[in-house]
């Protein structure tokens, strides 16, 4: 990102939000699934939590089917922030189909979160945890005690204030899982300009944390979160800096990937956990995305070099061969066709009798009201606007012990079967105490974007497929080869796996090990990624047909 031009999101005031209690989307996965003899919830929560407990357990049964006899596998994250599943179709992308030929990849992949944005998509990456229990739905929000929070800021993220999030939600996350399972091995997260990425994925454990920023002399240089500083020197390399903030299409994204080449050479961390800028901007939100294909070329073409530049560190260090790279994005990325105007969704809540605590408008609109015996009425002022580019208006309101999203708009707005279900799945993901009030839901094309996104191409954030669809392969050790999955894998599945083709254990993530992509996956694992595929190929069925329709209107 430019470091002059940071994006505009959104305005607000102070009011307090209900705190409740998330139901639960999705059932928890035990670890029970990694060993050879079933073991009781009890019995695993009892040795989760101890580093020591955790590996004995591990090295007294010998569950690590997969890595028996070898050592611990590396593992290369790499999060192309805001690429398309179509980008992964470059010509002159060598390296990256290697690692397609040799490994899995899943054509249904979604976010299945909301919001669809940075800070959620890479919190729940590293946790295996929605939103909801993360407590992290997007850059900012009204939480339980009236205060507006936001996370869209390096001094905030420096002072800890999303790592304290993390750890006050007791989320586990996979830096402290691959700790857990082995003292020794080493968790870099980094980043080119996004710290809230860096940050939310390494979270609070990992043991380097770093990215980039513009430097009062007018540099481009690396830097590092406190509490998570490299070694000594490692960022003082000429090659890691530029002299303007100004850069041309890839440098920001190969600075990344340069950071990590070094990184690996000084540390030799078993996991990288890498975002890379420039797929969501400037390439989708400035450019159009899939509209601008010299631009996804350019940009594809480039990481596909520093891919190798990367491949080529760990095969010189000799543990190519044991190096698991999972390539994915936090999100995808929908072209603009429509735009509603900011202005009608606030005069619609202030004709409700209120005003906005925090609002955020991208390809949906989420908002905290300062009343909360106004939401409904407000909801149904935006459902009276009669936008034909709202899809849908729903409202947060008690429902038993907890709360639920009720639709005030009619059915006769959905075009396709299913999509109230798959609507409140995704809305379910950050049913939480930092939960907004009230969601709009925009058709496929649409988005609002006040300020100084007036000129964005395309955005992200709310339910549509274009903004839910991602790419997500995987390869290496334990990996089928050339194996096509339609499996509607989600962000929350990512560090189960990972943790999985390590061969150790989940720490009681809510996401589930992909058994599919692995060569010998336990039966229990096959059983649960059968489960919920029943459950989850309605989800985003729903929403390809939503979006073909809307499309097609
Ligand atoms: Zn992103
Ligand atoms: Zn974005």
């Amino acid at each position: 990102m430019c470091m002059n031009c940071s994006p505009y999101r959104s305005a607000c005031s102070h009011q307090p939000e209900n705190a409740n209690e998330h139901a639960g989307a999705e059932a928890v996965e035990p670890f029970a699934a990694f060993l050879h003899a079933p073991i009781s919830r009890r019995k695993l929560l009892s040795v989760v939590g101890s580093g020591v407990a955790a590996g004995l357990v591990g090295g007294a049964l010998h569950w690590n089917p997969l890595a028996r006899g070898k050592s611990l596998p590396y593992v290369v994250l790499i999060v192309l922030d805001g690429a398309r599943p179509d980008y992964f179709g470059v010509p002159g992308t060598p390296n990256l189909q290697r690692l397609m030929r040799n490994g899995t990849h899943y054509t249904n992949a979604f976010a299945g979160i909301l919001e669809s944005e940075t800070p959620s998509g890479h919190v729940t990456i590293a946790t295996g945890s929605d939103p909801a229990r993360t407590g992290i739905p997007s850059f900012w929000w009204a939480n339980a005690d009236n205060v507006q929070v936001s996370l869209f800021s390096p001094t905030k993220i420096r002072a800890g204030d999303m790592e304290n999030l993390i750890r006050q939600a007791r989320v586990p996350t996979l830096a402290a899982a691959v700790h857990a399972g082995n003292a020794n091995a080493k968790v870099v997260a980094l980043s080119g300009s996004k710290y809230y990425a860096a940050d939310a994925i390494g979270g609070p454990d990992a043991d380097i944390t770093m990215y980039f920023q513009g430097t009062a002399t007018g540099d481009f240089s690396p830097t590092y979160i406190p509490g998570h500083a490299p070694p000594g020197g490692l960022l003082t390399s000429p090659r890691l800096t530029t002299k303007s903030t100004h850069l041309s299409l890839g440098v920001e994204n190969r600075l990344a990937m340069q950071l990590a080449v070094d990184t690996f050479n000084r540390v030799r961390q078993h996991v990288t956990l890498i975002n890379l800028p420039e797929f969501d901007w400037p390439l989708g939100h400035v450019d159009g995305g899939i509209i601008d294909r010299a631009g996804v070329t350019t940009l594809m073409q480039s990481f596909d070099r520093d891919l190798g530049m990367l491949q080529s560190a760990y095969r010189k260090a000799g543990v190519l061969d044991n190096t698991l790279f999972v390539l994915m994005a936090d999100h995808g990325m929908m072209p603009l066709r429509h735009r509603i105007a900011q202005s009608d969704l606030q005069n619609a809540v202030a004709r409700a009798g209120t005003t906005l605590v925090s609002q955020t408008y991208t390809s949906a609109t989420f908002l905290w009201v300062k009343d909360s015996g106004r939401i409904v009425a407000a909801a149904q002022n935006i459902a009276r606007l009669l936008n034909p580019h709202i899809q849908s208006v729903y409202a947060r309101l008690p429902a038993g012990s907890g709360y639920s999203y009720v639709r005030v708009t009619g059915p006769e707005l959905l075009r396709a079967a299913g999509t109230e279900g798959a609507n409140q799945y995704l809305l379910q993901s950050f049913n939480g105490p930092n939960a907004p009030d009230i969601v709009a839901v925009f058709a496929e094309g649409v988005g609002c974007e006040p300020g100084g996104q007036a000129g964005w191409k395309a955005d992200h954030g709310g339910t549509s497929w274009q903004a839910q669809h991602i790419p997500l392969l995987l390869s290496g050790p334990g990996i089928r080869a050339g194996h096509v999955s339609s499996f509607p894998a989600r962000l929350v599945d990512i560090a189960p796996t990972v943790l999985q083709a390590m061969g150790l254990p989940n720490p009681g993530m809510q996401g589930l090990a992909l058994a599919d992509a692995l060569v010998r996956a336990p039966a229990r694992a096959v059983q649960a990624q059968r489960s919920a595929s029943r459950r989850l190929m309605p989800v985003v069925t729903s929403l390809q047909q939503e979006s073909q329709r809307e499309l097609a209107a």
